[in-house]
């Protein structure tokens, strides 16, 4: 018989005919008002998920006690409790690597807007304030030859440094929980404390997952020691940053802007102080947001779900003493 699986994450054509070839799906739209009932409804014959977006906590494990699989079409897995899966002996997997290059991509663009004003001054071209050629109050900062800093020297950390300072001539400094000597060599970066990064870059990223260790790196002290010229880029997860300091530094201009991709609560509320800053690029979380980029980890979950409920390890495994637990079987 086939197994049941759970997908609340719309999928292409092809790949849905995939999945059902192998599997029996239960489709949930999570964007209904009914979709969270419903899930819950699904979940006491499901052996895998497949989706993102979406926290899945205890009380939802609890309704899922044949569960084996929960496939993120994400890499970030900051919605799953990894410990309490893997004690229930449930594999988690993600989606490294196809979004590399795309969220570093998103990455640079948030940089570029922030210090070239790309979106206030098409704003303020479409009002119809173009009548002169601009003065200084309109000029940007340049970004080439200036210093990167990025925080979490991973995939998307040295896509990043490639980009800098292959294409932007950039002096790179990385901070993470050890140096790496190859990408040194590669982009001639160099590893630093993180006070030291923030006194000195001119571009501060962020690209560390959100974790126990990670959430509030950004508060207000790390915020003090950066230049007044500074701009921050968040491209990793909101809750990094502590946002109300974010938004008091803005306002006083302690910092000179931020890029901002992902926040403490989204979507973003309307009344977002962060909205009503003109030093604010804000995108809505569309680091991956290609249709190549979500294609490919589409797929790539598919082909971790398929092969979990095949009782094959899956090639993106984020919870490898999972395996274990599973192999062991009930004690
Ligand atoms: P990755 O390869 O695992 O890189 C993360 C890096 O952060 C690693 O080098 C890691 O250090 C470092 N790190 C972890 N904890 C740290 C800490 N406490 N202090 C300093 N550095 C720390 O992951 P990735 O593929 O680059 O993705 C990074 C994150 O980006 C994801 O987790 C996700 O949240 C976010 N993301 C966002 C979007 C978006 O749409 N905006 C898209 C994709 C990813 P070590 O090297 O020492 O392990």
């Amino acid at each position: 018989m086939k197994k049941r699986i759970v997908l609340y994450k719309r999928l292409s054509e092809d790949l849905m005919a995939r999945l059902q070839e192998q599997v029996e799906v239960t489709w949930v739209d999570m964007a209904q008002p009914d979709g969270l009932a419903r899930l819950r409804d699904a979940l006491p014959g499901a052996h895998g998920l497949l989706g993102a977006s979406l926290r899945i906590d205890a009380s939802l494990l609890d309704l899922a006690p044949q569960l084996e699989v929960i496939s993120s079409v994400s890499v970030g897995v900051d919605n799953y409790d990894v410990a309490q899966l893997t004690r229930r002996g449930v594999l988690l997997t993600n989606t490294p690597d196809v979004l590399t290059e795309t969220t570093a991509d998103t990455g640079f663009a948030l940089i570029l807007a922030s210090a070239r004003r790309v979106v206030e001054l098409a704003d303020w071209v479409r009002a119809g304030h173009w009548k002169a050629s601009l003065g200084p109050a309109h000029f940007g900062s340049d970004v080439h030859g200036k210093t990167l800093g990025i925080v979490g020297m991973g995939r998307i950390g040295e896509a990043l440094a490639r980009r800098g300072a292959a294409g932007f001539g950039m002096r790179v400094l990385y901070h993470s929980r050890g140096p790496k000597p190859e990408v040194e060599a590669r982009y001639a970066a160099r590893y630093c404390s993180l006070d030291e990064l923030l006194g000195q870059a001119d571009f501060v990223c962020l690209t560390v997952p959100l974790s126990a260790h990670t959430q509030g790196l950004i508060g207000r002290r790390e915020l003090a020691l950066m230049k007044p010229e500074a701009i921050l880029v968040n491209i990793a997860r909101g809750r990094v940053v502590d946002e109300a300091a974010l938004i008091d530094a803005l306002r006083e201009k302690r910092i000179r802007g931020a890029g901002l991709d992902v926040f403490a609560q989204e979507p973003l509320a309307i009344d977002s102080p962060l909205l009503s800053l003109d030093n604010v690029v804000a995108t809505p979380h569309i680091g991956s947001a290609t249709r190549e980029t979500r294609q490919a980890m589409a797929s790539c979950a598919v082909d971790n779900l398929l092969s979990a409920v095949a009782g094959v390890r899956p090639p993106d495994l984020v919870n490898e003493s999972a395996w274990g637990v599973r192999a062991a079987g009930p004690q």
